[in-house]
């Protein structure tokens, strides 16, 4: 990482921690930021906690006026009405959330989420006023052919197309390759570069320049406090998105004091 753009960790704790959990993980984790006097203007911390537990996330910043953010894992791309069990993002924006998840291959596996409803979700949670953190990555097959690249642009390319300028800065990406979820198998150096590049590039094409610079790129796979000092030290990757290791404490602020 090196540019003006400030670096960020976020912990997708996935289905994972209840409200009373999600408390007493914040609690021991700022306890831990602090006492390792961790620089919030240097980095970004956010937490993506489940729905049930946003507002206790939400309660205990605002109590201890907490300089650690958090999110959502997914939205619904409709704003209010009839619609069982989903979650608008002027809801989320309220209970205090800075950004959301969107599309994530396990949303994308899951739940009929495509292109077209991962681009009304971006658009969601701009209009709301948070930032969506749009993950893209290829599966294994995809690699395998050696078209990684070309298919995580295109992802890319697919959700952003039809944003202004202004919409598209704010936007986040996360390059996650399916293959590297949870599995151990952490991408190279080389590859998040090479990924994170891509992205720029293909932003700087689609926007301008200044839009490619200001959008941060994120690796997502496997990250542990073992293989993040040489991943954020690849020139455009500009932080983590977290899954397994952010749901223990000690190896979160590692990983934090490490970026
Ligand atoms: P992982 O998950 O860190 O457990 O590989 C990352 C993610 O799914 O965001």
């Amino acid at each position: 990482m090196a540019s003006a753009r400030i670096p960020m960790v976020a912990g997708n704790w996935k289905m994972n921690f209840d409200h009373l959990e999600a408390t007493a993980f914040v609690q021991q984790f700022a306890r831990n930021l602090k006492s390792g006097r961790f620089d919030f203007s240097k980095c970004e911390v956010a937490l993506f906690p489940a729905f049930t537990a946003l507002r206790s996330v939400q309660v205990l910043v605002d109590a201890d006026n907490l300089r650690i953010r958090y999110g959502a894992q997914t939205v619904s791309v409709t704003s209010q009405g009839a619609f069982t069990g989903d979650v608008s993002a002027d809801m989320l924006a309220r209970l205090g959330c800075s950004y959301v998840i969107v599309g994530h291959s396990e949303r994308r596996k899951y739940h009929p989420e495509d292109d077209a409803n991962i681009v009304d979700q971006v658009r969601a949670v701009l209009a709301a006023g948070m930032q969506p953190i749009l993950c893209v990555g290829e599966s294994l097959e995809e690699r395998r052919k050696g078209i990684e690249l070309d298919f995580a642009v295109g992802q890319v390319h697919d959700v952003t197309r039809d944003l202004s300028d202004e919409e598209a800065e704010r936007l986040i990406i996360a390059y996650e390759p399916v293959w590297a979820i949870g599995t151990g198998m952490v991408a190279t150096p080389q590859s998040a570069q090479d990924a994170a590049e891509a992205f720029r590039e293909h932003l700087a094409s689609t926007f301008d320049d200044h839009v490619a610079q200001m959008v941060r790129v994120l690796y997502g796979g496997s990250v542990t406090s073992k293989n993040a000092v040489e991943l954020i030290s690849e020139p455009d990757v500009d932080g983590f998105l977290i899954g397994g290791a952010a749901l223990h404490v000690d190896e979160l602020t590692r990983i934090c004091m490490l970026t």
